[in-house]
This record gives structure tokens, C-alpha cells and sequence, in this order.
């Protein structure tokens, strides 16, 4: 009788422990991002790759609802909401019906919650964790749905959908709790709760063009700030541009991009090991290009390949996954499953 008493405390303070803290998660997708992308930017770097530290590795399934190949917006809704969706949507499931997203969820449970891309912030994947549109071309709504949403910290480029915008509004001033801040350096200075950083007008350039400031210095300051805050956050950094490059079918831009991903993900996993409660999780939305590498030079850091294709493909993306949980994303699963398994962390089930 004692024994089950002293175990009922023990687990009880277990129990609550676990509740009082639950982990940060950091989920990182860079977008395009499949395994010939990864193997570029490895082969041009050294032979080398940050994801090769990370314990736990998955495969992903990325097709949509009415379509094999899946763009950004319905796979950014799978990953984000946890529900299948047709090409072109943002938020919303197949039969319209908004959804909420994780990051919604753990904003409900205390975190707090940021969101960095290389892109525009109202772009489709950035979007998919706060929109719920029709189209992912619905820029100025989707501008408006986050002016009107809660994220404590956003950086990515698209001023122009807060401050130039068809209806007259200029949501950078209607978003009166937020410090808006305009370079690296206020980014930096700024202990404001609530930060936006809109980096360029419309959508930033390529790296090879010559885009500031870099992922890793933009994402390390994000993670002192969101640790700064006290609480469990969730964050959600896109290197957006792997899928550009492949789209352009140019591997010097893919593996431009990805090296910078890669440096991005070498912050936030050392940030996670020094943290000992932070969850990473590196993924892709899907492949772009139809990528093979078919030759090149390791000691010259050449890579050589084809692509197939100036869109997406279907081919299942890896997922690296590294801190408490990290084990649940082994496996080859859906999408959608992303979500089910960061809700389920969340929801300490
Ligand atoms: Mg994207
Ligand atoms: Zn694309």
C-alpha cells in the first residue's frame, strides 16, 4: 500500500514536472529540399553536413490531395494543420474548412512563437502556420490575417503587403504592440515582446545575389530573444530559396542556399544540446527540380547534375529529427504525421 502511494507522489511529480516543462520546438524545412539537394550542398562543403549529427532520421510523404506532386501551400498545411489539402490552399483543408495550426496550438498552451523565412513572411510556407486563405496569392489578406495574429517574432521580406496595400492600410503602424525594426542591428539592440523585421519590400534575392542578413546570424538572435522570453517557444525557420534555385534548375543557387541552411541548423542544434529541452526537427516541403547528381570532384567541391524538371517532384523528403522526442520521427510517414507527432509532444500524451 505504501509503495503504490510513494509511486501515485513520484509519478505525480514526474507528471507535473513534465508539464511545467514542456519542450521548445524548432522546426526547420528547407523548401525543395530533397535528398539530392542535401547531397549537393554536402559534396560542395567539405563532404560535409550539420544533419549528420542528428540522431533520428525519417522519410516523409508530401503528395496532396488532388495532386501527386504538391506545391508549398498544401504540403506547408499538412506539415503545419495535419491535414491533406489540394495544391494552392493555405490553412485550409479539402472541403474548406479552416484549421488551426501548431503553431496556434502551442500559443494556446504558453509558448511563444516565431517565424523566420528567406522568402516574404505572407509566403505560402511561412503562411501555412498562421493563414487560413484560398489561394497563397492572396498576399494582402494573408499580410492582414498575421497583422491580426500573435506571433511574437517574425522576420522574412514583403513590406510592401503591410504598407502598400490596395485597401489604403498600413498595418505596419495598425500593429501598435509590435517594435518593427529595419536592420540586423536594430534587430539585435531591440527587448521589445513583440518584433517584426520585414527585411526587403517584396521577396528577397538569392544569397548568390547577394541577400542580408544571413540565416544563421538572423536565427541565432531569434533564438536569444525567444530563450530571453522565459517560456517554451515554437519556431519556424524556412530557407526558403533550395526550391528557387531548383525551379531555375541551377545547382549553384540550390547549394548556395542550402549551405546557408546548413549553417542556420548548426546554430540551432548547438543552441538544443546547450538547452537539453529543445526539440529540432530539418525537413522539406517537397523536392524541386527532379535533381540528380551525376558527377563532380570532392576535392574541388564539385557537383555535377541533371535536372528533370523546372517543378516539383513527388520523391518522399527526409526528415532529421534531434532532443526529447526526436525518436517518434523515425519511419517513413505522411505529412501530415509532422503535425500529429509535434501536437502529441505538445499535448504530452
Ligand atoms: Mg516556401
Ligand atoms: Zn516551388
Amino acid at each position: 500500500m505504501k509503495k503504490t502511494i510513494l509511486f501515485s507522489l513520484l509519478a505525480g511529480i514526474l507528471f507535473c514536472q513534465a508539464q511545467e516543462n514542456p519542450p521548445n520546438i524548432i522546426l526547420m524545412i528547407g523548401d525543395g529540399m530533397g535528398l539530392t539537394q542535401i547531397s549537393s550542398g554536402m559534396y560542395a562543403n567539405n563532404n560535409q553536413t550539420i544533419l549528420e549529427q542528428f540522431p533520428f532520421i525519417g522519410l516523409s510523404k508530401t503528395h496532396a490531395t488532388n495532386k501527386l506532386v504538391t506545391d508549398s501551400a498544401a504540403s506547408g498545411t499538412a506539415m503545419a494543420t495535419g491535414v491533406k489539402t489540394y495544391n494552392g490552399v493555405v490553412g485550409i483543408d479539402s472541403e474548406n474548412v479552416s484549421q488551426k495550426s501548431i503553431l496556434e496550438i502551442c500559443k494556446e498552451k504558453g509558448y511563444t512563437a516565431g517565424l523566420i523565412a528567406t522568402s516574404s513572411i505572407v509566403h505560402a510556407t511561412p503562411a501555412s502556420f498562421y493563414a487560413n486563405v484560398n489561394s497563397r496569392r492572396q498576399y494582402e489578406d494573408i499580410a492582414l490575417q498575421l497583422s491580426e495574429h500573435n506571433i511574437d517574432l517574425f522576420v522574412g521580406g514583403g513590406s510592401k503587403y503591410f504598407n502598400q496595400r490596395k485597401d489604403g492600410r498600413n498595418l505596419i503602424k495598425e500593429m501598435s504592440t509590435y517594435q518593427f525594426v529595419n536592420s540586423l542591428k536594430e534587430f539585435k539592440k531591440s527587448s521589445a515582446q513583440k518584433i517584426g523585421f520585414l527585411t526587403h519590400e517584396s521577396e528577397p534575392p538569392s544569397l548568390m545575389l547577394g541577400r542580408k542578413p544571413a540565416l544563421n546570424q538572423i536565427t541565432k538572435l531569434s533564438l536569444e530573444k525567444m530563450n530571453a522570453a522565459g517560456k517554451p517557444f515554437f519556431m519556424m525557420v524556412e530557407s526558403s530559396q533550395i526550391d528557387w534555385g531548383g525551379h531555375a534548375n541551377e545547382l549553384k543557387y540550390v547549394v548556395s542556399e542550402f549551405i546557408e541552411f546548413d549553417e542556420a541548423i548548426k546554430e540551432v542544434l548547438e543552441f538544443a544540446k546547450a538547452d537539453g529541452n529543445t526539440l529540432v526537427i530539418v525537413t522539406a516541403d517537397h523536392e524541386t527540380g527532379g535533381l540528380s547528381l551525376l558527377d563532380g570532384n570532392l576535392k574541388k567541391g564539385k557537383v555535377e547534375g541533371k535536372f528533370g524538371t523546372t517543378s516539383h517532384s513527388a520523391a518522399m523528403v527526409p526528415v532529421f529529427s534531434f532532443g526529447p522526442k526526436a525518436e517518434l520521427f523515425s519511419g517513413i510517414y505522411e505529412n501530415t504525421a509532422l503535425f500529429d507527432k509535434m501536437l502529441e509532444i505538445v499535448e504530452e500524451k
